[in-house]
């Protein structure tokens, strides 16, 4: 059975600069699992994807007072196994089979490419997404 060796839990302001934090803070947590190279560029990616996205597309509306919140959960268990939980209360998404289709985005498309779940998903064994609308998402 796996066991939990270590976790961490993070909370972070939902703006652009903490998409380089949340990654650092990550891959240098991930550290005593003893990844390779490669291994550490794949959680990188795929950190990278999920808080991109919980900035760019969770809190469209402008907000005054504190700023909305992305949150980092990551688990460390026996056997060289990590989970990593990225979730906001943002806006939510209305159709995540569609939203994970590649080239699928609501940005403009001069903007983004709608690529984001598809790299999660090559980079990581298993990619879960839960979203409410109105509520937030889970990935
Ligand atoms: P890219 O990642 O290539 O820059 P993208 O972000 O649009 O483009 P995906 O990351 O695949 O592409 O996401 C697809 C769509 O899912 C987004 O355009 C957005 O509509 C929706 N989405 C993804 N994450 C969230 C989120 N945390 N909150 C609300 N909507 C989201
Ligand atoms: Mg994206």
């Amino acid at each position: 059975m796996k066991r939990i060796i270590n976790q961490m839990k993070l909370r972070l302001p939902a703006i652009s600069s903490n998409e380089a934090v949340a990654r650092s803070i990550v891959s240098a947590f991930i550290a005593e699992l003893n990844p390779s190279v490669e291994e550490i560029g794949d959680v990188r990616c795929a950190v990278s994807e999920a808080v991109t996205n919980a900035i760019v597309h969770a809190y469209p509306d402008t907000w005054d007072g504190e700023y909305p919140q992305i949150y980092i959960s990551v688990r460390l268990y026996s056997g060289r196994e990590l989970s990593v939980e990225v979730s906001d209360n943002g806006i939510g998404i209305e159709d995540v089979e569609k939203a994970r289709q590649p080239m699928f985005t609501t940005a403009p498309s001069d903007e983004r490419c709608g690529m984001g779940f598809l790299v999660m998903e090559s980079f990581m064994d298993e990619v879960t997404v839960k979203s409410r609308l109105g509520h937030g998402t889970r990935v």
